[in-house]
């Protein structure tokens, strides 16, 4: 594999573990508003979007369908709660070797993006703790589009702006811990990197298409 010129990394049980404090906080918003008990693990599954989570859990507690005035609310909640959790969140870590590999990837010039389905401002809140933001000049989220693929596509133009030129495939990796994350990768026009650090094996990341597959990210990163 040759070295790309950007790689966009999923941020949840890729380079962070939040300890729950996204399912926390979206609890918390169901019931600060609606008063309703709501766990998003009974509606939703790892690696969808923010957008997806929230309209999903919504529809199932609620039985009917969101106005677009409570998902703005749902949102903002979200978010408020999510901002102290995150801070508080006994299980919160960074993964093992996610910062070493993005050194390793900046010091070899390579422009490093996020590519998450958490609202940016989610996303954004979630790498605070670890001081991560500091990596990523810019990035994708489920803000840009509740369907991963689309959010990626974003990312990836986004990625062809600071560049200055198009990227083909194998210019801009996707780094990311879900069979979905790989699947939106290649959708969006981008190798897929699986890294095994979430709830899904080597071998699952291999049958979704990965190009490539690490156990952890302390593993040598691909192209470097
Ligand atoms: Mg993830």
């Amino acid at each position: 594999m040759q070295k790309p010129l950007a790689v966009l990394f999923d941020i949840d049980e890729t380079l962070v573990h939040t300890g729950g404090a996204g399912g926390r906080s979206w609890t918390w918003a169901f019931d600060h508003l609606h008063g309703v008990a709501a766990d998003i693990g009974d509606h939703t599954s790892a690696g969808e979007t923010d957008p997806e989570v929230g309209r999903q859990t919504f529809e199932g507690v609620m039985g009917r369908t969101p106005t677009d005035a409570e998902m703005a609310a749902l949102y903002a909640a979200y978010l408020w709660h999510l901002a102290d959790d995150i801070r508080t969140s006994e299980g919160y870590r960074v993964l093992d070797g996610a910062e070493e590999a993005l050194r390793a990837l900046s010091d070899a010039g390579v422009v490093l993006g996020v590519i998450s389905g958490a609202m940016e401002g989610a996303a954004r809140t979630k790498m605070e703790p670890a001081g991560l933001g500091r990596w990523f000049v810019f990035g994708g989220y489920g803000s840009d589009s509740p369907d991963r693929t689309e959010a990626t596509r974003a990312a990836i133009r986004k990625a062809s702006l600071l560049v200055g030129h198009d990227l083909s495939p194998t210019e801009v990796f996707v780094v990311g811990d879900t069979p979905h994350d790989v699947t939106s990768a290649h959708a969006a026009g981008a190798t897929g990197i699986g890294v095994a650090s979430g709830k899904h094996s080597v071998d699952e990341l291999r049958e979704a298409g990965a190009d490539a597959v690490l156990t952890s990210l302390t593993e040598a990163f691909p192209g470097l």
